[in-house]
C-alpha cells in the first residue's frame, strides 16, 4: 500500500501538509460523520478507506517508519521499472522494413521502439526477453 496515495500528497511534502491532510481526510471518512443515507456496503467501504487513512497517518507522522517506508517504497519503484542505461535514440540502430529503432540487451535480447510510439513520446522501453528497460533520450524533430 502506498501511504501517500492513501492521503493523495506527494512523498516529498512536510510533516504539516501530511498532517492537515489526514485531519481533513479522517473528518469526512469517520464513521461517526457518515451520512445516514448510506448503504452498508457503502459504510463497510468507507471503513475500510478510514482504516487506511489511519495506518498512513500512524507511519508517515512517526519520522522513523516514515523513513523507513519511503527506502522501501524507493526500492519497490526500481524493482518495477529497472533501468539498466539511458540511451540516445540516435546512438540506436534503425530498421528500415520494421520502422524501428532497436538497441541491443546486455542479456542479448532487444529494446525496440517503433518510429509512431516516438511520435507518441514513449521514454521507457522494456527488453522484448528480460524485464530491464531503457530510457530513451532524443527530442522530437519539429515537423
Ligand atoms: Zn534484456
Amino acid at each position: 500500500m502506498d501511504y501517500y496515495k492513501v492521503l493523495d500528497i506527494p512523498s516529498d511534502c512536510d510533516a504539516m501538509v501530511i498532517k492537515r491532510k489526514f485531519q481533513h481526510l479522517a473528518r469526512i471518512h469517520h464513521p461517526d460523520k457518515l451520512p445516514t443515507t448510506l448503504s452498508q456496503a457503502e459504510r463497510a467501504e468507507s471503513l475500510e478507506h478510514f482504516q487506511k487513512i489511519e495506518e498512513a497517518w500512524r507511519v508517515l507522522s512517526d519520522e522513523k517508519l516514515r523513513n523507513k517506508f519511503d527506502a522501501e517504497r524507493a526500492q519497490g519503484m526500481n524493482q518495477q521499472m529497472p533501468i539498466s542505461e539511458d540511451v540516445d535514440l540516435d546512438t540506436m540502430e534503425f530498421d528500415e522494413e520494421e520502422k524501428t529503432y532497436w538497441h541491443e540487451c546486455r542479456c542479448s535480447g532487444r529494446y525496440e521502439v517503433l518510429e509512431e510510439e516516438l511520435e507518441n513520446g514513449v521514454t521507457l522501453v522494456g527488453c522484448t526477453n528480460c524485464t530491464l528497460c531503457i530510457r530513451l533520450l532524443y527530442s522530437l524533430a519539429p515537423s
